[in-house]
């Protein structure tokens, strides 16, 4: 079947209700029929569910889905994109080890690569993600884990997914893509050699900005490639917290059982009921959004590139964008998501513009259906100097917009009103 038909069918059984909407299974724990089975399923000797830490009926549905889209073999789903990207990067690497991660990510990841993970004595090399000849030099035997988005959040950046596997499937070190921007209907990287596909659902599968969610999708066969892996020791010897449980020695799949025996029983950033209810309703219609946003996106960023008061625009779909070769090679039907940014003439036009503008909302958020907008040097990236700034590819004079899907004549029309004059 099509992911667009796997999206409103796969995994729900219908209860005994014949509910057609999932239904919401808001509780905490779960009764036993037996103390023998209460003990069976502590023990892993049958699998079922104990307490909604570790598994929940609604979020499980939201899981299948969301694997079965991605063409993966099994989802976890967590409360949000940040719990995600924390946890796939707990599972790979301790203290001692090392992250190699991309310069263009979220602002958020980096500082939990670049930061928060070196306080627990993990290390991390950025690498280039336009220049991935010298990705290979960083490699040692402390690697874990090799991070990067497909699409970044805010630099649009693309990735060459193959080269970066190429290289971590030579050193047997696991791929960590964020494919949060993209969605599953318009880049799969599983399909390019990925081992681990990281979600926020928070955003484009979400759509109408009314939860958090994330969720980390391993691929197929995974255990395979994680069996005695000397790169992962914790996988291939015994979990003292868990009866000496060895993950390898497992059929089910390694990378999810330790993500929730390990990281989500014991901190519990687990997604709610409720929440996964709402990312069941976006992911119904997400098909039809991604393609809404691209399209409304591309007449935008069309707009703004013969617009005078415009020094730039930059929308990989656009033809002379530096990324348009790995946009044509990786992205499904031209669609480029919903996200673009352009120059003004200067800081200040930036915010003239940004307060002229009616539509768009001025919001530090991406992938809702409302069109957004955000001056990064004077929010999300106030703290960073110059320099700082131009590392992470962001100018004083940038605007970043998010595209929603109204009508592109109305969007357009706000913002030629906007640049008057600039
Ligand atoms: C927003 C975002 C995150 C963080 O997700 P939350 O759900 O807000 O925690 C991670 N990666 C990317 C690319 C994002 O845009």
């Amino acid at each position: 079947m099509k992911q667009e038909t796997l999206a409103l069918h796969f995994g729900y059984d219908y209860d005994l209700q014949r509910t057609i909407s999932v239904p919401i299974y808001q509780n905490t724990a779960y009764s036993f029929e037996s103390l023998n089975q209460a003990a069976a399923r502590f023990a892993l000797e049958e699998l079922g569910n104990i307490y909604s830490r570790l598994t929940n009926p609604t979020v499980d549905i939201l899981q299948r889905r969301l694997s079965k889209i991605e063409g993966g073999e099994f989802a976890v789903c967590v409360a949000s994109g940040s719990a995600a990207l924390f946890y796939a990067l707990l599972n790979c690497a301790q203290a001692g080890d090392c992250i190699l991660y991309s310069n263009k990510i979220y602002g958020g990841s980096n500082t939990l690569i670049a930061h928060t993970l070196k306080r627990f004595a993990v290390n991390a090399i950025e690498f280039d993600i336009d220049d991935l000849d010298n990705l290979e030099k960083l490699i040692d035997k402390n690697v874990k884990a090799i991070f990067f988005e497909s699409l970044s959040n805010p630099q649009l950046a693309i990735a060459d997914i193959e080269k970066i596997t190429k290289i971590a499937k030579k050193h047997k070190i696991i791929t960590i893509c964020d494919n949060t921007v993209a969605t599953p209907y318009l880049l799969r990287p599983f399909e390019y050699g990925v081992d681990i596909v990281i979600y926020s659902l928070s955003k484009y599968t979400n759509g109408q900005g009314s939860t958090l969610g994330g969720a980390i999708i391993e691929r197929k066969n995974l255990n395979e490639f994680i069996k005695n892996n000397e790169r992962y020791l914790a996988f291939n010897s015994p979990d003292e917290s868990y009866h000496g449980l060895i993950y390898s020695e497992l059929t089910l799949p390694n990378f999810s059982i330790r993500i929730i025996l390990e990281w989500l029983r014991n901190t519990g950033a687990s997604l709610s009921a409720n929440s996964a209810w709402i990312l069941l309703q976006g992911l119904e219609t997400l098909s039809l959004r991604i393609k809404k946003h691209s399209q409304n996106a591309l007449l935008v960023a069309e707009f703004l590139n013969k617009n005078e008061n415009v020094l730039s625009v930059n929308y990989p779909a656009l033809k002379d964008n530096f990324y348009n070769p790995l946009f044509k090679k990786y992205f499904k039907d031209n669609n480029a998501s919903g996200l673009l940014s352009f120059e003004a003439k200067s800081f200040e036009a930036a915010k003239r513009i940004c307060e002229r503008l009616k539509l768009f909302i001025l919001a530090a958020n991406l992938g809702d259906s409302k069109s957004l907008i955000i001056h990064p040097a004077s929010t999300t990236h106030s703290q960073l100097s110059q320099n700082e700034l131009k590392k992470a590819g962001i100018s004083p004079a940038s605007l970043r917009l998010s595209i929603g899907i109204e009508d592109a004549d109305d969007l357009i029309a706000d913002l030629a009103q906007a640049l008057k004059g600039e």
